[in-house]
C-alpha cells in the first residue's frame, strides 16, 4: 500500500475511466505517472511499461484532481451551519458572535488551526487538489503537510479607521501576513471582504500595495500573475439598497455590532468593485447572486471578463437567499464559472462534487460543464492553470480515483458518476503523491 507522503512517484494505473477533461473519456485506459508528472495516458495496453509498476484500480473512474475555488477553513470545526433562514444579514449576526467568543475564549491560535488542517483534510478526501481559501488570521499554512494547493486570500474589512492590536493598519497587517506566506512558498492573493463592510479607499489602496508587494519572480525570467483579488458580491438581496442609501438591514446590523462608524464610511458600488478586482491579472467574484438584477455591474463584468471568474457557491446561495446564482446569465456572458463549498459556517460539508450536483439537478449545467467548473475554470481562477485543472502529459499527476456503486457504460454515464452522492472517491493525489485514501 502507498500511503506515505514519501512513496515512489512513478507507476502506471490501470482504470475502467479516464476522464482527462484536457482530452476525449476513454475506456478501459492507463495512466502513467513518474516522478509525480503525469507522461503519458491512452487506451489499454500502453506500448511499453518502461519497467514500472501496474496497479489495476478495476471498475474505477479516474479524473482529474477537483478546485474548489472558494473556502474559509476557520470554520470547519462546526458541526453544523450557523442559521441561514434570516438571510445574509441575520446569518452575519451569529457568525460575528462565534467570532468574539472564539477571540476571547482562545489563548493559544491552536484550535483555529486544528480547524483549517480538519478542513484541509476533509478537501483532499473529497478529491480536492487545489482550494482558494479566504483566511482572517496568520495561520500557518505553510506548515500543513502533504495538502491540496492553496491560494490563500488575506482578508481585510471595517467601516471606520481603526488599527489592529499590534498598532498596524488592518491593511498593513493583511499585507504582511500575505507577504509571510508567499515568503513561505504558498500561493497568494488579497480579499476585500464585500462592498457594505469594507471602504472603498482602503480597498484600492490594498490592490495598489498587493501589485508592489506580493509579486514574486519566478524563474528564467517570468512573474507569476499579480497577486489575484476575490470579494463577496451581490450576496444579498438587500447589499445594493445599503450601499446606495447605507440604511435598512445591514445599518441595523452594524449599529447592533457596534461598528457603525462616527464619519459616514465611504462605500462605493458594485460596479466600481468590479473594475478594482480587474486591475489584477486574476479578480473572483464570489457568490455573485443578485449580480443580474444591476445592469451596470453586470455590464462591467461582460467587459472584464477575461480577467474575472465567478465562483458560484450552490448550497450556501440556495441557504441564504432561497435561489441559486443566475448560472445562465453567467454562460452567455462569456464570464468563466468555477464552484466553490464556503465555508462549514454556511455549509454542511466541503464537497465540491455536492455543489456541482447541486447545479446539475437544478438543470442549470450539464455534468460535463460542471466538471469543467470543478476542474479547469477553478485552475485558472486561482492561478494554477499550469498546474492542475486537467490530465495532461507534462503537468503535475493531479488526479482522483473514483469507485462508482454501478459500471458506467458510456462516457457520458461516467462523467454523470462522478456526482453521483454514492460514488465513492477513494484515492487523492497531488503531483502523483496521495494525499488523501489508499491506493493499493
Ligand atoms: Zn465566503
Amino acid at each position: 500500500m502507498l500511503n506515505s507522503g514519501r512513496q515512489h512517484r512513478s507507476y502506471i494505473v490501470r482504470t475502467k475511466w479516464l476522464l482527462p477533461v484536457s482530452f476525449r473519456p476513454l475506456e478501459n485506459a492507463w495512466l502513467r505517472v513518474e516522478r509525480g508528472l503525469v507522461t503519458g495516458f491512452g487506451t489499454w495496453p500502453p506500448r511499453s511499461l518502461n519497467g514500472l509498476k501496474v496497479i489495476d484500480q478495476g471498475n474505477s473512474i479516474i479524473t482529474t484532481g477537483f478546485v474548489n475555488g472558494h473556502t474559509h477553513l476557520e470554520f470547519s470545526s462546526c458541526q453544523k451551519p450557523f442559521n441561514t433562514a434570516g438571510g445574509l444579514h441575520s446569518w452575519l449576526r451569529e457568525v460575528v458572535s462565534w467570532k468574539r467568543e472564539h477571540s476571547t475564549s482562545l489563548v493559544d491560535p491552536t484550535q483555529n488551526n486544528a480547524a483549517i488542517i480538519s478542513g484541509i483534510r476533509e478537501s483532499a478526501a473529497s478529491g480536492v487538489v487545489a482550494l482558494g481559501e479566504i483566511a482572517t488570521t496568520n495561520a500557518p499554512y505553510n506548515e500543513i503537510p502533504n495538502r491540496p494547493r492553496l491560494r490563500v486570500f488575506q482578508e481585510f474589512l471595517g467601516l471606520g479607521s481603526h488599527s489592529s492590536q499590534d498598532g498596524l493598519s488592518r491593511e498593513a497587517t493583511c499585507i504582511r501576513d500575505a507577504q509571510r506566506l508567499s515568503r513561505a512558498g504558498v500561493a497568494v492573493g488579497l480579499s476585500p471582504h464585500a462592498p457594505y463592510s469594507t471602504q472603498w479607499n482602503v480597498g484600492q489602496t490594498v490592490a495598489n500595495d498587493s501589485r508592489k508587494k506580493l509579486r514574486r519572480p519566478m524563474r528564467r525570467g517570468k512573474h507569476e500573475i499579480r497577486s489575484p483579488l476575490a470579494m463577496h458580491l451581490a450576496e444579498s438581496e438587500f447589499e445594493a439598497e445599503f450601499l446606495k442609501t447605507q440604511t435598512g438591514h445591514f445599518r441595523m446590523l452594524f449599529e447592533d455590532l457596534g461598528v457603525w462608524p462616527n464619519q459616514t464610511p465611504n462605500l462605493a458600488t458594485t460596479a466600481d468593485w468590479i473594475s478594482l478586482l480587474a486591475t489584477s491579472d486574476r479578480g473572483l467574484i464570489i457568490h455573485g447572486t443578485h449580480l443580474y438584477d444591476d445592469q451596470v455591474a453586470f455590464s462591467r463584468l461582460k467587459l472584464h471578463r477575461q480577467k474575472l471568474t465567478v465562483v458560484v457557491c450552490p448550497r450556501t446561495t440556495l441557504a441564504l437567499s432561497g435561489k441559486l446564482p443566475p448560472i445562465s446569465e453567467f454562460k452567455k456572458s462569456g464570464v468563466r464559472v468555477c464552484l466553490g463549498t464556503d465555508g462549514r459556517g454556511s455549509n454542511p460539508d466541503l464537497s465540491i462534487r455536492a455543489e456541482a450536483a447541486c447545479l446539475i439537478e437544478s438543470g442549470l449545467v450539464t455534468p460535463q460543464e460542471a466538471l469543467s467548473m470543478i476542474s479547469a475554470n477553478g485552475a485558472w481562477a486561482l492561478g494554477f492553470e499550469h498546474r492542475t485543472g486537467c490530465i495532461a502529459a507534462g503537468r503535475p499527476a493531479d488526479f482522483v480515483i473514483l469507485r462508482p456503486s454501478v459500471s458506467p457504460n458510456t462516457a457520458d454515464e461516467a462523467t454523470m458518476m462522478i456526482f453521483d452522492c454514492v460514488t465513492e472517491v477513494v484515492a487523492t493525489f497531488r503531483g502523483g503523491r496521495l494525499i488523501a485514501g489508499n491506493f493499493l
